[in-house]
């Protein structure tokens, strides 16, 4: 199986890239020259109609993200360039967007596990595994209640768990089997999609722990859950994480049937109605 798509992607608008290197064309280049037919540019975002903004994400707000627009070009080399957001989700009812700015987005990545974002994200208070496990499988069980077009958000980097990376499979493993398939089948559901950061594949943290990572995907195969793979590239050099994903793909036994078909999204639009 070939990996066609890169669903998550930085350009240099994102706080924590901010790489000149990082442009939408330079994508389209990367993504033309590896036969991935569509990207789409998921730069981080808090809406402004939100309240609650961090001193980091308050500037990424709607004219920020706005500016992706103007950057990109005409000639995508047959490559479909859609525009998103990887936006916050802090618990309950708060998420970084409103419905309108979701509406205008072609695609969204929704991570529930940015732990480090200390006293944001994640009281500092939560360290061991069974402290990490349970406001994970909260913030999962929450954000599945949430009405939202479930049909074009991925939830990112679900087997990453950033900051708790050096106890990640005592973590996985505190995930009780029954709670996390009831999980996968209510986004199986709901059509949310199950995304493969495949800067996880290219990391020790793939290789030291596939057991954790296979059995955590393959749960979510099972459980009908329709995959993404994204790079989460910050920098030119991440792009080629992609490639990676080839190693998720054989762990868990993945075909071209568990693959989100993103054919079917909007293109992007320099009229989107976020204003
Ligand atoms: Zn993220
Ligand atoms: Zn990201």
């Amino acid at each position: 199986m070939k990996i066609t798509q890169d669903m998550h992607l930085h350009t240099l608008l994102s706080a924590c890239s901010q790489d000149p290197g990082q442009t939408p064309a330079a994508l389209v280049d990367w993504a033309a020259a590896h036969g991935v037919r569509t990207i789409c540019l998921t730069d981080h975002f808090w809406d402004e109609k939100v309240p609650g903004a961090s001193d980091w994400y308050a500037p990424q707000n709607r004219a920020h993200h706005h500016r992706i627009y103007g950057m990109l070009s005409q000639d995508t080399q047959g490559v479909t360039v859609l525009v998103g957001c990887e936006c916050e989700y802090l618990g309950g009812d708060k998420l970084s967007i409103a419905p309108d700015a979701m509406a205008a987005m072609d695609f969204i990545n929704i991570p529930i596990d940015h732990f480090h974002m200390k006293d944001f994200v994640c009281p500092a208070s939560v360290r061991t595994a069974e402290e990490v496990a349970a406001l994970y499988l909260v913030r999962f069980r929450e954000v599945l209640e949430l009405p939202l077009p479930w049909e074009k958000i991925a939830l990112a980097h679900l087997n990453d768990i950033l900051s708790f990376q050096e106890i990640l499979p005592q973590v996985l493993d505190t995930l009780p089997e029954a709670e996390l398939g009831t999980l996968f089948t209510r986004c199986a559901r709901l059509g949310a999609k199950v995304e493969i950061n495949t800067s996880i594949c290219a990391r020790d943290l793939w290789y030291r722990h596939i057991p954790q990572h296979r059995r955590f995907l393959g749960l979510a195969k099972e459980c009908g859950c329709q995959f993404t793979f994204g790079s989460d590239s910050h920098h030119p050099q991440g792009l080629t994480t992609l490639l990676f994903g080839q190693l998720a793909v054989d762990a868990v036994g993945l075909t071209e049937a568990d693959i989100f078909d993103p054919s079917g999204l909007g293109r992007a639009r320099d009229d989107a109605t976020i204003s």
